[in-house]
């Protein structure tokens, strides 16, 4: 049997496809060198955005074509759009995408697709390492809170043990990942139930916690005749070594992170470069940004994502900073890191994004003189707020024009000339 796996999206989904070609490869399965020779497709989908969801569908559509015409081959899809559908309560999204795409075998959710194998990475020099999935915060637009789910973090001496691991195989750089890097650990610090409830946590109960033993987080090795497993072993016992960092935000006190530390722990193994994505801006503590100083090796590119530069549409996309905020936060890493450089995600023509709320972005892309932004014109997201209580209501050609005006002024500024 042959596989073949197509992956959508982000850094991780591609993280998420290394390891999903390892349960295939432990299946005695090979790899083929075209869906054309494949008896086994894998889909690995994004639907970050209408246009990711539409390029799954064109997909799957020429692959019903071609099964039709008497090609054997098996379509499994997997990833955003079925973690999102087995999520979805009202079984509506899975109706649909069963009813878009008929052609398709088995729509099978990632966490049953088996992440016990070793990832097979798909270069020999840089490493891909998830550190946590899902996201708590379900800003307005963004769908990923319903196709990941809450976010998990992976146990702390896992991460640790992958990233030994790699330097030991000649790895010159990692990228920790995770939707929002930044808040790694606050599930393991809190509870995973308690995180979403204690996002918010008042002086007082800061006070009472910082007191308290933390839960202690051990791996043990387990041998089953087919190798090494690792599993969890939690303890509760004083934590001396990784001491939560409460990330302080608008004067609340709003989780503990773990990030900081593990940071600066794999930045201690030499690596050539350490890389991290996404950082949250209201995660972005005054430690993390002191263990990026002092550790050359960690990079001087960040990915700080704004999403907009106006303070009324930051509030519509329940994105818990301000304009000055974040340009305070700039400014604070520009001064403790020499020659730090910054890329952004930025989503024009969110709904009822006026002119002036445009211009705002404008203005702070400006200012930051961000080297790279990742731009996207707003598209509605199943089961979002922005969805159910927003109007998308900017013409396209509005949007068109915001995004080229970003476009130039951010990654082409040659293009100013021409225009
Ligand atoms: S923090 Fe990022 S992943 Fe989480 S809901 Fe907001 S945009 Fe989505």
């Amino acid at each position: 049997m042959k596989y073949f796996i197509k992956t959508f999206g982000c850094q991780q989904n591609h993280a998420d496809s290394e390891r999903i070609e390892s349960t295939l490869k432990a299946r005695h399965m090979t790899k083929a060198r075209s869906y054309k020779t494949a008896d086994y497709i894998v889909i690995n989908t994004c639907m970050i955005r209408e246009s990711a969801e539409n390029r799954v569908y064109g997909l799957v559509n020429n692959l019903g074509k071609l099964k039709s015409a008497g090609w054997r081959m098996k379509i499994i899809v997997t990833g955003c759009m079925v973690g999102l559908a087995f999520r979805d309560k009202t079984g509506k999204y899975l109706r649909k995408i069963r009813e878009t795409m008929p052609e398709v075998d088995e729509f099978l959710p990632i966490e049953e697709i088996g992440f016990d194998n070793a990832p097979v990475r798909q270069n020999s020099l840089n490493a891909w390492v998830p550190i946590s999935n899902g996201c708590n915060n379900f800003c307005t637009f963004c769908v990923v809170p319903f196709t990941r789910g809450r976010e998990i973090s992976r146990p702390y001496q896992d991460i640790i043990q992958e990233c030994l691991e790699l330097k030991k195989k000649g790895y010159k750089n990692v990228t920790l990942l995770g939707q929002n890097v930044n808040s790694y650990g606050a599930d393991l610090i809190l509870g995973e139930k308690n995180v979403q409830v204690m996002r918010d946590l008042d002086k007082t109960y800061f006070e009472k916690t910082k007191s308290l033993n933390f839960l202690r987080l051990g791996m043990s090795s387990v041998e089953d005749g087919k190798g090494t497993h690792w599993r969890q072993k939690i303890s509760v016992t004083s934590f001396k070594d990784v001491k939560p960092v409460y990330v302080k935000h608008l004067g609340r006190f709003r989780i503990p992170t773990l990030f900081p530390h593990l940071l600066e722990q794999v930045a201690k193994m030499n690596f050539e470069k350490v890389d991290f994505i996404s950082s949250n801006p209201w995660d972005f503590s005054d430690e993390l940004i002191d263990v990026i100083a002092r550790n050359k090796n960690i990079t001087r590119l960040i990915h700080l994502p704004i999403q907009s530069g106006d303070d009324n549409v930051l509030k519509r996309m329940n994105r818990w900073y301000t304009q000055k905020q974040y340009i305070d936060l700039i400014n604070k890493l520009k001064k403790k890191i020499p020659g730090v450089k910054f890329s952004t995600d930025i989503i024009v023509g969110f709904c009822g994004e006026t002119e002036k709320e445009f211009l705002s972005t404008v203005n702070l892309a400006k200012e930051v003189g961000f080297e790279k932004a990742y731009l996207a014109m707003y598209s509605s997201r199943f089961g979002t707020a922005a969805t159910k209580y927003l109007k998308d209501d900017i013409p396209h050609t509005v949007k068109e024009k915001r995004w080229l005006t970003l476009e130039k002024l951010i990654n082409r500024p040659h293009l100013k000339k021409y225009h």
